[in-house]
């Protein structure tokens, strides 16, 4: 799959287009829901409606930092409801409880306590927080 960020990898996809997204009470969109090690994506699938093909020509896509949910809840039936900056409700769900934990596995992930040291973001090797030169390659990092 195309736009994910280096480092990122795909933990679940629902496949093509089953999921529908519910935008509001009038509206949902059918579509494909990504969980990554950062975040969980949603991708609609074109021409939703005919209106919408004229209007825009980009496809609807929902992106979520993991770091931003802060719960995720199983509604009634195949339905999850993400908290974050704002509610996010995804029906048709093949496997609801499923979602459910592995945005759980994934958020626990994101959300250890940052070691105390990091990468040099030109050669990775370990730094030490407050570095100033790389111990490795030299370069400055702060
Ligand atoms: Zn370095």
């Amino acid at each position: 799959m195309s736009g994910l960020m280096p480092g990122e990898t795909v933990l679940k996809d629902s496949g093509r287009l089953p999921v529908a997204y519910v935008k509001s009470s009038f509206r949902t969109i059918n579509g494909r829901l990504i969980l990554t090690n950062t975040r969980l994506i949603f991708i609609g699938g074109r021409f939703q409606s005919i209106v919408e093909s004229f209007l825009k020509s980009h496809r609807e896509r929902v992106e979520i930092p993991l770091t931003s949910i802060t719960r995720v809840e199983k509604g009634f039936m195949a339905h999850i409801k993400v908290y974050a900056d704002k509610e996010y409700s995804f029906k048709g769900m093949k496997d609801p409880s499923g979602w459910i934990v592995a945005i759980e596995q994934a958020r626990a992930t994101q959300q250890l306590p940052s070691p105390a040291h990091s990468f040099c973001p030109y050669c990775g090797s370990s730094i030490e927080v407050g570095d100033i030169f790389c111990p490795n390659c030299g370069k400055k990092i702060s």
